[in-house]
């Protein structure tokens, strides 16, 4: 019979008795690591075989140690670092990129200058682009004047895709996301060439921090569930 699909988060078991924390754990019916081992070697063929991956999820996990400290003291003991945008620059040092690019929104235009202006003091050369380049209609997608945000006159289209080609075009080597819409960053990522990272995500109404609406579920949110 046919596993359930994967269902992580709804693991019944203690992160510290979880099979995809020890050899002898343990895991549900629907365990990924139980029932698909033969995507794990899959999945490890791809860093084994292409070396570009490998450096950049070794960087990537050295990075992510990187932002405890105390760990000389015991896993009890660890604590947070490092901000996300010093996690960006240094993995960028890490990685030896030279080139990079940011993604953003128009409405985020003051962080954004302010993150060029930043990584830029960090001797990388910097490829910044808005949503709106191009300024192309938003007809072309086949919105009405209805479905625009101001219905008073021609609204140009947020361009996720002419955002990726401008990076492409100038070689970025890893691409910064800042600010950009559901779904709009869904384009950016399918079209850019270079691997990305994200910033900050977009969330208009909670000062983009989308998680303040999960940890109040309980309460201000709870009519969500
Ligand atoms: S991989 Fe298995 S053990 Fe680990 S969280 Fe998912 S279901 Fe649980």
């Amino acid at each position: 019979m046919k596993n359930p699909p994967a269902n992580c988060a709804r693991c019944p078991y203690k992160i510290s008795d979880r099979l995809c924390r020890e050899e002898q754990g343990k895991g549900p019916d629907s365990c990924p690591t139980a029932n698909l081992q033969e995507l794990t070697g899959q999945s490890l063929d791809e860093y084994r075989t292409h070396g570009d991956i490998h450096e950049f999820a070794r960087q990537a996990s050295i990075q992510e140690s990187s932002g405890y400290g105390n760990r000389d003291q015991g896993y009890e003991q660890v604590r947070p670092v490092k901000s996300r945008i010093e996690e960006i620059i240094e993995f960028a040092e890490r990685m030896k990129y030279r080139r990079l690019g940011l993604a953003f929104c128009i409405g985020l235009r003051k962080e954004a200058q302010a993150v060029e202006k930043l990584i830029g003091s960090r001797g990388f050369e910097m490829v910044t682009v808005l949503c709106k380049v191009g300024r192309s209609s938003k007809e072309i997608i086949g919105l009405d004047r209805a479905d625009q945000i101001d219905s008073s006159s021609d609204e140009a289209m947020c361009n996720p895709i002419m955002q990726a080609m401008v990076l492409n075009r100038e070689k970025t080597e890893f691409n910064i996301l800042l600010g950009l819409c559901v779904g709009h960053d869904s384009l950016f990522f399918k079209y850019s060439e270079a691997l990305c990272t994200v910033l900050a995500v977009k969330d208009r109404l909670l000062g983009h921090n989308p998680l303040a609406a999960v940890y109040t579920l309980d309460t201000y949110y709870r009519s969500l569930k």
